[in-house]
């Protein structure tokens, strides 16, 4: 049975830059759906059980036919969710621009730090309906990609270090169509510290 992680924080505490009640609907519904939904789907199969969520997105293609789109959709929508909270913290206590390795990445790739927000606000922007922009990392090269629906890095063999969701659900109640005013929001909540720990494990495995 996969579970519904608990937010490591409270839900209000990304505010102002996102409401609590957003926090509310998005963890205690949405993620709880997909969660619930993974697990009506499985009766049993194997694949399901012998994985954690993470490694069943790197191991779809073993999931049978019948249920792999389920697997696929609710399965990601675990991943993802679990994943972006813990990417975000409260603004008083995030470091405001990645440091160390990481940020040598990011500028090696990017130019600089302000760049490579504007480059990933423009590809939340750019993808057309629901989904996810991700900073991932490829033999210690860092690039943005975005994917539709609850697909994600894992599935296509690339490992993400941050990942933000870009379903309306995730903003309308405090920005309504404005989803570039969130993405530039999530700036002042990013959990740099963690994102710059999977960079690391990412470059070490
Ligand atoms: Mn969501």
């Amino acid at each position: 049975m996969f579970t519904l992680p608990k937010l490591p924080y409270e839900y209000n505490a990304l505010e102002p830059y996102i409401d609590e009640q957003t926090m509310r609907i998005h963890h205690d519904k949405h993620h709880a759906a997909y969660v619930n939904n993974l697990n009506a789907a499985p009766a049993g199969e194997e694949v399901l059980i012998k994985h954690d969520v993470v490694s069943l997105m790197k191991h779809l293609n073993d999931v049978p036919e019948a249920v792999r789109t389920k697997v696929r959709n609710n399965g990601g929508g675990h991943a993802n969710h679990a994943f972006f909270w813990e990417s975000l913290i409260c603004p008083d206590q995030t470091d405001s621009e990645p440091d160390g390795m990481l940020k040598d990445a990011i500028t090696s790739t990017f130019g600089n730090i302000s760049n490579f927000q504007e480059k990933f606000e423009k590809a939340g922007m750019s993808r057309f309906g629901s989904g996810w922009v991700w900073l991932v990392v490829d033999d210690e090269k860092s690039s943005i990609i975005d994917t539709p629906n609850q697909d994600n890095p894992w599935m296509i063999g690339k490992t993400p270090i941050l990942g933000i969701d870009v379903w309306e659900h995730a903003y309308y109640l405090k920005y309504q169509n404005r989803r570039a005013d969130y993405l530039k929001a999530i700036w002042h909540i990013v959990n740099w510290k963690k994102v710059g720990e999977r960079f690391q494990s990412s470059i070490s495995s």
